[in-house]
C-alpha cells in the first residue's frame, strides 16, 4: 500500500506533490482509524457472514469471486480508504444487462487495481479474452498513417466514432470522488483544453449551466452522454451530486468532443457523420496527443501502467479505452440467425444506435470493437474497419440472394 501511494505521489510535479503530500497525511490519518473500524468489523462478523449472494448473477465479478477471495480481501483498503464491497457493490445491485455481459465491478482509484488484484485480475481475464495482466504487456500505437482503407460505404454506413477516457492521476475515480476532487478534474482538463488551437479550438459547456433542452438535444445528437440513468451507473456511485462538475467540451465543427465526469475523468471523442473513419482515426489522435501535452504542462499526468494500459474506472477499458464504431443499417444481415456468430468471430459489440443502456431499434446499430486491451490502438481500429467491411459484403451479398460464410476467429493477441 506504501508503495502505490509513493507511485501515486512521484507521478506528479513538485508543486502538485507538496499539496497532495498534504492530502496524503490526511488519507493515511483516515486509514489509521479505518483500519481499526474494520478489524473491529471483522472480529464481531466473519467474511462468509459479509458474502453476497450472487447466485443469479451473470457477470464477469459474480464468476470470478469466491469466498476465500473475498475472505482475503473483505478489509483491505487503498491509500483513498476504497473498499472491495464498494468496487463490487454495482455488479451485485446489477446481477444482468439486457444487452451485453457487464463486468460487474468498478475501480475507485488508480491503486484499486493492485490492492484488490487477487479479484481484478481473473474478471480482466475473462473479459479480455485471456488477456493475463500479470505477464503480459499492453501496446500503445497512435500512429493513424497505418490505417488501411478507412473509408466505409455510405449507403450503409450512417456515422464514424472512436472514443476513449483517459483519468488524472492522483485523483479518485468517479465511483470514489469527493465533490472537491470532481471540481479539480474539471478545472484541470478545462484549463488545459483552452489551449487547444486551431480545427481543435473550441469551448466547455457545464451541465449545470445548460438549459434542460439544449442538454437533451445534445444527446439526441449523439454528442453528449445520457443523463445518469443507467442502473450500472447510479449503483457504482457515479451519479453523486449529479450535475456538479459534469459538462462537455467541443471545438467549433463538433468533431472533437470531451465529456467530463461521467464514467471517466475524461471521455475523449471523434466523430463525424458518414464513413471517413480513417479521417475521425487521424482527428482522434492528433486530439488526443495535444490534450495529454497540454495536460503534462501543467504538471499532471494520465494513469497509466505498462500491463493495464490506460487506468478507467471499469476494467472494461483498461487497455485503449477506445471503442471504434459506426452506425450501421444492416436490415438482411441482422435478421440472419448467423448474425451473432460472425459478430463475436470477428470480436465486434452491437449496441442499440441510443447507447449501451438502448435497444436496437430498426436496422440500425451500434458496431464496435469487443476488445480494448492487449491491442494496440492502430490494431483495433483496423480490425473494426476489417470487421465492418465484411458485415458490407455479406450485407450486399444477402440482398442480392446469395449465400454468406461466417468468417474463422480472429486471433486475439499477438505471439
Ligand atoms: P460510450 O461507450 O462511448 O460511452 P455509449 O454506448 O454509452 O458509448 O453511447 C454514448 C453516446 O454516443 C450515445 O448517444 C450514442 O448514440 C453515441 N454514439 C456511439 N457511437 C456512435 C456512432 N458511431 N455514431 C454516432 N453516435 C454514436
Ligand atoms: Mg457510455
Amino acid at each position: 500500500m506504501a508503495n502505490s501511494f509513493t507511485r501515486m505521489v512521484s507521478g506528479r510535479n513538485t508543486a502538485v506533490v507538496l499539496a497532495s503530500i498534504g492530502a496524503g497525511t490526511l488519507a493515511s490519518g483516515y486509514l489509521l482509524s479505518d483500519a481499526t473500524a474494520a478489524a473491529e468489523r471483522s472480529r464481531l462478523y466473519p467474511p462468509s457472514a459479509d458474502f453476497p449472494d450472487l447466485r443469479k448473477h451473470n457477470n464477469c465479478m459474480a464468476s470470478a469471486l469466491t469466498p476465500t477471495i473475498y475472505a482475503r480481501l473483505r478489509d483491505k483498503v487503498t491509500p483513498q480508504n476504497w473498499t472491495l464491497d464498494q468496487c463490487i457493490q454495482t455488479g451485485v445491485d446489477n446481477p444482468g444487462h439486457p444487452f451485453i455481459k457487464t463486468v460487474g465491478m468498478v475501480a475507485g482509484d488508480e491503486e484499486s487495481y493492485e490492492v484488490f488484484a487477487e479479484l481484478f485480475d481473473p474478471v480482466i481475464k475473462d473479459r479480455h479474452n485471456g488477456y493475463d495482466p500479470r505477464t503480459m504487456k499492453h501496446p500503445t500505437d497512435l500512429d493513424a498513417s497505418k490505417i488501411q482503407s478507412g473509408m466505409f460505404d455510405e449507403r450503409y454506413v450512417l456515422s464514424s466514432r472512436v472514443r476513449t477516457g483517459r483519468s488524472i492521476r492522483g485523483l479518485s475515480l468517479p465511483p470514489a470522488c469527493t465533490r472537491s476532487e470532481r471540481r479539480e478534474v474539471e478545472r484541470v482538463v478545462v484549463t488545459a483544453l483552452s489551449g487547444l488551437k486551431g480545427e481543435l479550438s473550441g469551448r466547455y459547456y457545464s451541465l449545470g449551466e445548460m438549459s434542460d433542452r439544449e442538454q437533451q438535444q445534445l444527446i439526441d445528437e449523439h454528442f453528449l452522454f445520457d443523463k445518469p440513468v443507467s442502473p450500472l451507473l447510479t449503483a457504482a456511485g457515479m451519479a453523486r451530486d449529479w450535475p456538479d462538475a459534469r459538462g462537455i467540451w467541443h471545438n467549433n465543427e463538433k468533431n472533437f468532443l470531451i465529456w467530463i465526469n461521467e464514467e471517466d475523468h475524461t471521455r475523449i471523442i471523434s466523430m463525424e457523420k458518414g464513413g471517413n473513419m480513417k479521417r475521425v482515426f487521424d482527428r482522434f489522435c492528433k486530439g488526443l496527443k495535444q490534450v495529454e501535452q497540454l495536460i503534462q504542462e501543467r504538471g499532471w499526468e494520465f494513469m497509466w501502467n505498462d500491463r493495464l494500459g490506460y487506468i478507467l474506472t471499469c476494467p472494461s477499458n483498461l487497455g485503449t479505452g477506445l471503442r471504434a464504431g459506426v452506425h450501421i443499417r444492416l436490415p438482411y444481415l441482422s435478421r440472419d440467425p448467423r448474425f451473432k456468430k460472425i459478430l463475436d468471430n470477428l470480436r465486434l459489440q452491437k449496441r442499440g444506435t441510443g447507447g449501451v443502456d438502448t435497444a436496437a431499434t430498426g436496422d440500425t446499430f451500434d458496431i464496435s470493437n469487443l476488445d480494448r486491451l492487449g491491442k494496440s490502438e492502430v490494431e483495433l481500429v483496423q480490425l473494426v474497419i476489417d470487421g465492418v467491411n465484411y458485415l458490407i459484403e455479406c450485407e450486399k451479398r444477402l440482398e442480392r440472394g446469395q449465400d454468406i460464410k461466417i468468417p474463422s476467429p480472429i486471433s486475439q493477441f499477438r505471439k
